[in-house]
């Protein structure tokens, strides 16, 4: 990309982070499946060593194929750098990672994946770090559970499952009056539809096993930094203060807007050890080249899908932000302007029951934990991904036992309703 003009996205999910190979003229990004690199000498290895220069030692810390999608992913956001990493999970723990410590809480939405609630609510106290639940309409409620060990607040764009769309620049506002980055989780929208550092987000974080890569085939994740909060508030001593095992350097004062993005690398990295492989990575930037397409058709099919479902007698309700029904339309129109993405549910007059039979009775549509793939999926969460929750979490994270997530596809809309329309007969039999 040599033209001085700035390109659009679709040109950006196409050429961002790569160019020819400098070995071979490879006009694809090659499979640099490689763990180690040659050093020129021994000063070029000292200075790699003490991030003096920037290269490649070893495949757990950076590899150049992972370092290509590293590059678009951050390009897509509008970011000053991103870190790859093995999933969207290792991505949550990468992102909290340089922020928090034993004490601190990350303040999080009740609305989130199943997944994260999880993580959240169990996992990461082993580490010492909590969190806090929020419901984030309640801005009141957000602003009085910030407090001053708070390191963190957490959300999504358009939350899994139930497609609620975030305020986020009144969230993002309320964090910046505290001193606190705002992490998006922007998995389910995508930079296609959302871009969360516009509205006022410092991190983004993605699980690049959805729609990144589009085809249901690899795990991975990303952290995006904005590039733009002080890190030199006080509260955030790994970046800001001196790192020991690099002769003390201060991340926040020797890199600026790369700051979290190294740290990330050099010490998240090298010391989780949460690395994204190559192959992997050459998936995931396939999928991307076909991002905008892939969006727009899964778009089109979830509104044409959401609309027919609210007419049929055995739905009770579509949760669907790009429904005119949804309280979330206007807000969705606004923050995601090409769509509300294509992640829904819908609660069914039959209960529990009839949700079970539904999701048994369906042939095209496929019963599976995941979303984002080119076909279309469905699941249960309150027997499922939300399983482990109380019925007062999955009816606060939009996943009551009267529902199922859909994850609409690219396929022929006609066939997709086809489907659906038989098994909604059999499930109310
Ligand atoms: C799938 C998902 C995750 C977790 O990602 P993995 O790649 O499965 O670890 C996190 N957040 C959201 C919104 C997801 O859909």
């Amino acid at each position: 990309m040599t033209s001085s003009q700035t390109p659009g996205f679709a040109t950006l999910q196409v050429h961002a982070g790569t160019e020819p190979d400098p070995a071979t003229g490879a006009r694809q990004v090659p499979i640099y499946q490689s763990t180690a690199y040659v050093f020129k000498d021994a000063a070029h290895a000292a200075r790699l060593f003490n991030l003096e220069e920037v290269g490649y030692i070893y495949s757990r810390l950076t590899n150049p194929t992972v370092g290509a999608l590293q590059n678009r992913i951050a390009a897509l956001e509008g970011g000053a750098g991103a870190v790859c990493c093995s999933s969207g999970h290792a991505a949550q723990i990468m992102a909290l990672f340089p922020l928090m410590g034993p004490g601190l809480n990350v303040v999080a939405s009740t609305r989130l994946y199943g997944g994260t609630v999880q993580q959240f609510s169990n996992t990461i106290r082993k580490f010492g770090w909590s969190a806090k639940f929020v419901d984030f309409e309640d801005k009141a409620a957000l602003k009085a559970a910030i407090d001053d060990n708070t390191r963190a607040v957490f959300c999504e764009s358009i939350a899994n499952p139930g497609g609620y769309v975030t305020d986020l620049r009144a969230v993002a506002d309320i964090a910046d009056a505290a001193g606190v980055p705002l992490i998006v989780d922007n998995t389910s929208a995508t930079p296609y539809l959302c871009r969360p550092i516009e509205h006022g987000a410092t991190l983004v974080v993605h699980s690049t096993t959805k729609y990144l890569t589009g085809n249901g085939t690899v795990t991975g994740g990303a952290i995006v930094d904005s590039g733009k909060f002080d890190w030199s508030n006080g509260k955030f001593p790994s970046l800001a203060d001196p790192e020991p095992a690099y002769h003390g350097i201060k991340f926040h004062e020797a890199l600026g807007a790369m700051a979290f993005t190294f740290y990330g690398i050099a010490v998240g990295l090298r010391d989780l050890g949460m690395t994204m492989n190559p192959q992997g990575a050459h998936y995931t930037l396939m999928g991307i080249e076909t991002l905008s397409l892939r969006m727009d058709k899964h778009v089109a099919n979830a509104v044409t899908v959401a609309n027919w479902l609210e007419k049929h007698p055995n739905v009770a309700k579509v949760t669907y932000a790009g429904l005119k029904s949804s309280p979330y339309y206007e807000r969705a129109k606004a923050l995601c302007p090409k769509g509300a993405g294509a992640l829904f549910t819908i609660t069914l007059k039959g209960g529990y029951d009839a949700c079970v039979k539904l999701v048994d009775s369906l042939k095209l549509l496929s019963h599976v934990a995941n979303l984002g793939d080119a076909r279309s999926l469905i699941i249960h969460p309150a027997s499922t991904t939300h399983r482990q929750l109380t019925p007062a979490q999955q009816s606060a994270a939009g996943a009551a036992p009267d529902l199922v997530r859909l994850s609409i596809g690219i396929e022929d809309p006609a066939d997709i309703i086809a489907d659906l329309e038989q098994a909604l007969a059999a499930a109310h039999a």
